[in-house]
């Protein structure tokens, strides 16, 4: 018998993790979740404490290689357990904060075996896109007649649109009456499925790219700057809130993705990008650049 961490399928893990995060905010966030009640923003970033989470048994087994999943599935149960006490219209998004010193590391030093971790970089802010919206969850309607199938596709940012296999209303009513072998021989030639997009659910939120240096503290000036400039997407109320300039810590994990410019769906080679899951601003923003005693020549200007 083994006294390891059970294992359990990815079902039962999900509810494992929303019923230990649902208790975790009531218990140590109630109090928050109430004084927002009234809260004016539609939007706001709701944030946690990482040593909050890691304190939790169940939940810190969740804060490894799949922190993206723990987001997704954290903010859905902060959202439903928000609804009892919410009294105007408010999303709240998840953020993380007060990442440890542990944590801490330079932009400059990634690279691909980083990617899906979690660290905190002292960066400025050099670059931005206009903000941009992002499908993150599209709805599919069956096309067969007489079928009323809905399926719903989380989307991951900056991929090619993805819509879901056969129709599982129609395969069943297409297997229907077979018997088990002939079930396995007929499910490898299903009619191929077709489907409309159902306009009215689908699911944007806003993101916006900012490009971001290093920054380390210099003996001669504030700052001096890293080498090379990388890319961070942020979302939600974040959006537009960092302008060029701004000096922030990025709580943010590693991902991988296709060359923004590439010309051919095949293309190998992959970008690291940052996706940010908290924000806190290390100094007072550098509005007039000139004013700033940069020891390194900044690439941008
Ligand atoms: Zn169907």
């Amino acid at each position: 018998m083994s006294f390891g961490r059970t294992e359990l399928g990815p079902e039962a893990e999900t509810q494992e993790l929303m019923t230990a995060f649902g208790t975790f905010i009531e218990t140590k966030y109630g109090g928050d979740l109430e004084a927002l009640s009234t809260c004016e923003e539609e939007i706001f970033s709701f944030e946690v404490e990482w040593s909050d989470l890691c304190a939790d048994p169940i939940i810190q087994g969740y804060l490894g290689d799949s922190l993206d999943h723990f987001m997704t599935i954290a903010e859905t149960v902060l959202n439903d357990r928000f609804l009892h006490f919410m009294q105007r219209p408010c999303r709240l998004v998840l953020r993380l904060n007060g990442l440890t010193e542990d944590h801490k590391r330079k932009l400059d030093s990634l690279r691909m075996r980083d990617r899906r971790k979690l660290f905190t970089f002292d960066t400025l802010v050099v670059g931005r896109t206009p903000p941009l919206g992002y499908l993150q969850r599209a709805s599919y309607a069956c096309a067969a007649k007489g079928c009323d199938y809905i399926g719903q596709i989380n989307q991951r940012l900056a991929r090619q649109r993805e819509s879901p296999g056969h129709c599982p209303k129609c395969a069943e009513r297409y297997l229907a009456g077979l018997e088990p072998e002939e079930r396995e021989m007929a499910k490898r030639f299903l009619p191929r499925p077709s489907y409309r997009m159902v306009d009215e659910e689908l699911r944007y939120i806003d993101v916006q790219y900012l490009s971001v240096m290093d920054v380390n503290p210099d003996s001669e000036g504030p700052w001096s700057l890293g080498e090379h400039v990388w890319t961070a997407v942020v979302d939600e109320d974040f959006v537009d809130a960092y302008p060029v300039g701004s000096l922030v810590r990025l709580h943010a994990s590693v991902q991988v993705d296709h060359l923004p410019e590439r010309t051919f769906d095949k293309d190998t080679r992959r970008v690291m990008v940052l996706r940010v899951e908290g924000i806190e601003m290390l100094d007072e923003p550098a509005t007039h650049f000139d004013e700033v005693t940069w020891t390194s020549e900044p690439a941008w200007r």
